[in-house]
């Protein structure tokens, strides 16, 4: 399987002002899309400490490492810049990540939500990106994550705010990660439940995901009522096909059950 690292960068995670659900959210999905995290860490936002692990991950011949946090425009989002001198590069204005961050502005700015679109010092220092990065369109946000390849490494670096790294993560590194990560065998199931309160499943959900590991389920709300059917996408990896179908079977088998045992049910769609 597989090596991958998550370091998550912040000072208030240090602290303990900030619980860092982003590296436990992380190992779920990498988990799920049959990675192995190896590795987790947590540093500060000073530059040493950041190139400092990721050197170590470096070192550890990882073949993933993914940061989340300190991307954004202000002084303490130093991220990029560790990258940049622990792969030896230069950081360098990448127009496209300007563009779109120029665009973002401009939108927020129609809507009332900042007063200026000009793009100031700190806005622009967030399209300074390691050379030879790719962008990672951020749509929840204004910093896009990157992705940068170093000697047969491949780092992945995403913002602090849980919603914009799920997005990015959702968006462009599950694809990614199929790449990376290797020959791994993937099957999305989509299933519905009679149940428009997200909340009342969440305790059936985690049940199951627990009890049939390698397994990752996710609804997507949209509003609440009598009528709603919810829908659930449901993920797994394995090393056959087989596998991830027995996976599948025993996650909708599970969900059933539970589901009924609270007066619900569960719908299936043919496969796809
Ligand atoms: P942005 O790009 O939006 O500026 P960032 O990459 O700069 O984000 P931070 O400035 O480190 O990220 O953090 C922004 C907010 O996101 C913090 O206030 C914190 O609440 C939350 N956050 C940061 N890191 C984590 C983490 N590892 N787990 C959970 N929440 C986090
Ligand atoms: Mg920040």
């Amino acid at each position: 399987m597989s090596r991958v690292e998550i370091i998550a960068v912040g000072k208030e995670i240090l602290r303990g002002k900030t619980l860092d659900t982003n590296s436990n959210w992380i190992a779920q999905r990498i988990s799920a899309l049959g990675g192995k995290v190896a590795r987790i860490t947590v540093v500060d936002d000073l530059i040493p400490e950041i190139v400092k692990e990721l050197k170590a991950s470096l070192n550890n011949r990882s073949k993933v490492i993914i940061t989340t946090g300190g991307i954004g425009p202000t002084f303490d989002d130093r991220t990029l810049e560790a990258v940049a001198r622990a792969t030896r590069r230069r950081l360098i204005l990448k127009q496209e990540a300007l563009n779109l961050i120029t665009q973002r502005y401009r939108e927020l700015k129609q809507r009332g939500f900042v007063d200026s679109e000009e793009l100031t010092p700190s806005r622009k220092k967030m399209a300074l990106l390691p050379r030879g990065s790719t962008i990672l369109p951020n749509s929840v946000g204004t910093a896009p994550g990157i992705k940068l390849s170093s000697k047969g490494t491949t780092i992945f670096c995403l913002p602090g705010v849980p919603a914009e790294m799920k997005a990015i993560f959702e968006e462009s590194l599950v694809r990614e990660l199929q790449n990376t990560i290797g020959k791994q065998f993937f099957q999305e199931r989509k299933v519905s439940v009679d149940l428009g309160d997200e909340s009342r499943l969440a305790g059936v959900v985690d049940q199951v995901m627990r009890q049939v590991s390698g397994v990752y389920i996710k609804s997507f709300p949209s509003h609440f009522g009598k009528e709603v059917q919810l829908p659930l996408g449901i993920t797994a990896s394995g090393n056959t096909q087989k596998e991830v179908e027995d996976l599948l079977r025993k996650a909708i088998e599970r969900l059933k059950e539970e589901l009924e045992r609270i007066g619900h049910s569960l719908k299936e769609f043919p496969e796809e």
